[in-house]
Parts: C-alpha cells; sequence; structure tokens
C-alpha cells in the first residue's frame, strides 16, 4: 500500500511537474503566452459580466537585442532573468505578468483604468531605471510600452493584444516609454503590423544579410574597400531590398538590433577579408537612430574587440540630412569615433541642406557625392559643374571624395581626370554576396591572388564587366541582384 501511494504521488509530482513546465517559461519562471492567453480571456469574460474595466500590456524590452549581440547570450539571459522581480515589483499582486517570447512581457491589471495603467507603466519604466550589472559589465536596458484598456479599445482579446501592440510600436517610435491606445495609431494598418512581426521574426531568425559592394580607388587603382549593403531575405517574398524595410524599422525601434548586427556581420566579414591577406575597409551604414544609440562608441569598441579588427578598417558611412537632424549631438558622437580611429563618411553628399561651416566642424574624413548627380553628368553641365565642385571642396579640405553610382566608363574618365579618389558602382560590380564578392576581387586580381589589382590596362580595355568573365551561375545571381536594386530605385523615385 504504501508503495503504490508513493507511486501515485510521484507520478502526480512529475504531472503537476510538466503542467508547469508547458505553462511557464523556463528562463523566467513567469508563465507564458499560454497561459496569458487564457487569463486574457477570462478576464474579457469577467468584465462583460461584471461592466469593469482591466487593462492590458505589452512591454517590450529596448536594447535587448544589442546586449545579446555584443556581450553573448549569457548576458541576454540574465538580462530576462532579472525581469521577473523588477517587473513584479512594479505591479500589485493580483496582476498577472507573463513572457511571451524572446524580449517581449506582458501585464494584465485586473479592474485597472487607463490612468492606473499609466501609472503602473511609469512604475514599470522607473524599476528599469538603474542598469543591471552582471559580471561586473553594466547593461543599460529599457521598455517601450503599449496599454489597451478593456473596453474603450476593444472589446476581445485579439482587438485588445493588436491595439496594445501598436501602441507599444508608437511609444518605440517616439522613444516616449510608453503609449496608449490612440485612433491616431490608424496608419499601423494589418499588412504593416504583419511586416513589423514578419521583421522582428526575421532579425531573430538570422534571415538578415549584407552584399558588399567594392569602392576603388582612383588613385592606386585598387579596390581599398566595400561597402555593405543589408538585404532582407524574406522566407516568401525572396530578397528584400533595403528601401523597403529600413524606413520600417527606422519606425518602429527595429533598426536598433539592425544596426548592431550589420557593425556586427559587416566587421567579422572585415576580419575574415584581413586573414585572406585583404587590406580591404569596410564601410557601414549607419541610421540616425543608430548614431543616438545610448552607447553607440561602446558598443562599437566592444565589436571591434571581440572581432579582432583595427577601428581604423571601419568607416561609418552617415547621411547629411541625418547628421543636419541633431547636429550638436550627432557633433559629440562622432567626434569620439573618430578619436578611437573610426572613419567618418558623409553619405548622399548634396541632397540635404547642411551648411559647408559643418564640414569644417564635423571630424569628417569622406564625402560621398550622391548618385543623382554623378549620374547625369556627362550629359549634364550642371551635374558636371556640381561633381566638380564637391571634388575641389574635399580635396581643399583634406577629405577623401567618392562619387557613387558610376555606372559607365565615360563618368569614371571624367572623375579620374578632375581628381576623385574612389569611385563606386555597377561599372566596377553590383553588391555582391560575401563568396561572390571574393570570387569578383579573384578576377580582377591579374597576377595578384591575394591582393585585388585592377589595372590601368583593364580600366582602358574592355570595361569590367565581371559578369562576362564568370560564367552563368554567377551572372544569374547578379541579374538576380540587379532586380532589387531597381526595384528599391524604382520606389524611391515614387
Ligand atoms: P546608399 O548608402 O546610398 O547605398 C548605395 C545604394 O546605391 C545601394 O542600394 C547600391 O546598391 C546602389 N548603387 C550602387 N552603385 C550603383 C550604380 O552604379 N547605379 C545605381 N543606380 N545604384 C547603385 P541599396 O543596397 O538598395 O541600398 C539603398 C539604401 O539603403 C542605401 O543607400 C542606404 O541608405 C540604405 N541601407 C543599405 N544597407 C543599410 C544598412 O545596413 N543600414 C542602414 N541603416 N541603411 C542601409
Ligand atoms: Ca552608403
Ligand atoms: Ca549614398
Amino acid at each position: 500500500m504504501a508503495g503504490i501511494a508513493e507511486d501515485i504521488t510521484e507520478r502526480r509530482r512529475a504531472e503537476s511537474e510538466l503542467e508547469y513546465q508547458a505553462s511557464h517559461d523556463a528562463l523566467t519562471g513567469l508563465p507564458n503566452r499560454t497561459v496569458f492567453q487564457q487569463h486574457l480571456e477570462q478576464s474579457t469574460v469577467s468584465a462583460r459580466a461584471s461592466t469593469a474595466s482591466f487593462a492590458l500590456m505589452m512591454i517590450d524590452l529596448d536594447r535587448f537585442k544589442e546586449i545579446n549581440d555584443t556581450f553573448g547570450h549569457r548576458y541576454g539571459d540574465a538580462v530576462l532573468q532579472e525581469m521577473n522581480p523588477r517587473l513584479r515589483n512594479a505591479l500589485r499582486e493580483s496582476d498577472i505578468l507573463a513572457r511571451l517570447g524572446g524580449d517581449e512581457f506582458a501585464a494584465l491589471l485586473p479592474g485597472a483604468g487607463e490612468s492606473d495603467a499609466v501609472s503602473a507603466a511609469e512604475r514599470i519604466l522607473e524599476s528599469l531605471r538603474e542598469p543591471i550589472v552582471f559580471e561586473g559589465q553594466t547593461l543599460d536596458i529599457g521598455a517601450s510600452i503599449g496599454i489597451a484598456v478593456y473596453p474603450n479599445h476593444g472589446e476581445n482579446p485579439v482587438k485588445l493584444m493588436q491595439r496594445a501592440d501598436v501602441a507599444m510600436y508608437a511609444a518605440k517610435r517616439v522613444h516616449g516609454g510608453y503609449a496608449l491606445s490612440s485612433p491616431d495609431h490608424a496608419e499601423y494598418t494589418p499588412h504593416r503590423l504583419t511586416l513589423i512581426s514578419e521583421l522582428r521574426q526575421g532579425i531573430e531568425n538570422d534571415q538578415l544579410l549584407l552584399h558588399y559592394q567594392p569602392k576603388f580607388d582612383l588613385k592606386t587603382m585598387q579596390v581599398s574597400g566595400a561597402e555593405a549593403l543589408i538585404r532582407w531575405l524574406h522566407p516568401r517574398q525572396g530578397l528584400v531590398p533595403p528601401c523597403q524595410f529600413i524606413p520600417l524599422a527606422e519606425q518602429t525601434g527595429l533598426i536598433r538590433p539592425i544596426g548592431v548586427w550589420t557593425l556586427g556581420t559587416a566587421l567579422k566579414q572585415c576580419r575574415a577579408w584581413h586573414e585572406a591577406g585583404l587590406n580591404l575597409n569596410i564601410a557601414v551604414n549607419l541610421a540616425p537612430e543608430n548614431l543616438l544609440h545610448q552607447n553607440l562608441i561602446g558598443t562599437i569598441d566592444a565589436m571591434l574587440k571581440s572581432s579582432s579588427t583595427l577601428p581604423t578598417w571601419l568607416t561609418v558611412e552617415i547621411t547629411e540630412t541625418a547628421m543636419m537632424a541633431t547636429p550638436d549631438q550627432v557633433r559629440g558622437i562622432l567626434i569620439a569615433l573618430h578619436e578611437i580611429g573610426v572613419r567618418i563618411s558623409i553619405d548622399d553628399f548634396g541632397t540635404g541642406y547642411s551648411s559647408l561651416a559643418y564640414l569644417k566642424m564635423l571630424p569628417i574624413d569622406e564625402v560621398k557625392i550622391d548618385r543623382c548627380f554623378v549620374k547625369d553628368m556627362v550629359a549634364s553641365d550642371k551635374d558636371a559643374c556640381i561633381v566638380r565642385s564637391v571634388i575641389d571642396l574635399g580635396r581643399n579640405l583634406g577629405l577623401r571624395v567618392v562619387a557613387e553610382g558610376v555606372e559607365d566608363r565615360a563618368s569614371l574618365d571624367l572623375l579620374a581626370s578632375w581628381g576623385c579618389d574612389l569611385a563606386q558602382g555597377y561599372y566596377f560590380s553590383r553588391p555582391l554576396p560575401p563568396t561572390e564578392f571574393l570570387d569578383w576581387l579573384n578576377h580582377s586580381t591579374g597576377e595578384h591572388p591575394h591582393f585585388p589589382r585592377i589595372n590601368r590596362c583593364d580600366l582602358r580595355g574592355e570595361g569590367l564587366e565581371r559578369g562576362d568573365r564568370s560564367g552563368s551561375k554567377r551572372h544569374s545571381r547578379m541579374i538576380e541582384v540587379g532586380r532589387i536594386e531597381n526595384a528599391c530605385f524604382d520606389e524611391q523615385s515614387r
């Protein structure tokens, strides 16, 4: 009898253990999404019966992916574990807190109205203000909170979740910490919401990739570096160009993890080139939001160390418009970056409204003349004059000048004769995936297998139509890449 009783107790214990595991998240010990959904449904039913209200909060951590990518998963786990006590303390005993997945948490506040929910959101944000210290490393974390209240913002669980989600993105967009669901959020159509959530998943599931486009030095006649250009390999849509998701990422805060991922990936690639004897500089595009990232310098510094790369191998490209948006803030950041040895490049030069005085005040190494002037400079005297003036200006200020979007031989010759330092464009190569980029370099080396050299003879010769030389497989891939580029520009011109 005693044996049987023990068996039963043991089985019950095992069963409840299994039940607990199925309903709770192992890392934080918090209820999971399934349990949270059940609570939400129950709350809706009982609130409907009693005409009470309740609030739903979506809590999404800021800078979590950066911490994971910069310091590793152990640090990310430590941050998530710390969320349980911190968020719990900011809530009432009767409130339900859950981890929905990744760095997403949710809370259900029975009986709460809008003002109660706002106070709770403020307490949560306050509880995250103190940085987390893990193994001697100080980790800054924040959150964006979206609030939807029953019945004002929705009368069923699906609607409430959707409204709270949208409010959370709105909060991310304005860096406001929290936002109450509002009719102003109508721009978040179901299509956009789907795209946002797919992009989130895409970032987590490694669907982003970088293509590399050579930057060609017209003085040494060598490829001196490459620009990393992002693409999203969408499970159904295939390769998506940056113009179709970078603006969305900028509006939803997703640009921050994207920026960190791009920097990390590009630096690792650069390290691999150097190991293979290719002395190339890597240029990474940073959005304004990346630049204003709380600890950009620390993050870049940590990445340079972890990828064993030197600061001088890295160029950050920042658009003129981004620089002008908050010139005072940006100035300090650029000075700090420049001081550690990273090169600074102004992208799309000529399309913004920068005062020339900024060129003097900011620690800039390079200007990239926008494609729109380079494109027509052979045919248009005005464009030619602009390009020439920027080259002269750059030279007089001691800056390197890059012409973007060089597509033909005639433009290249003009640029070289005017003393332009570097050229980039389809004439040399479209942006290519890493292995094809290496192939391209090898085809352009001639007699030096480890050091790319496109000699003058090559430039004078039949042009650099790489696709012609490299067999049909690569040629077709290049066409595929070409299609994306065009998709992007069609989009931009629209
Ligand atoms: P951008 O920085 O001005 O990049 C140059 C764009 O011009 C690239 O488009 C490139 O493929 C295209 N291009 C290069 N040579 C030629 C040419 O000869 N003719 C023509 N017509 N186009 C040429 P892509 O890759 O579609 O990127 C578009 C923009 O998306 C970039 O413009 C940049 O602003 C943004 N972007 C790309 N990657 C990233 C990234 O990792 N982070 C951020 N924040 N933005 C990125
Ligand atoms: Ca660029
Ligand atoms: Ca550009």
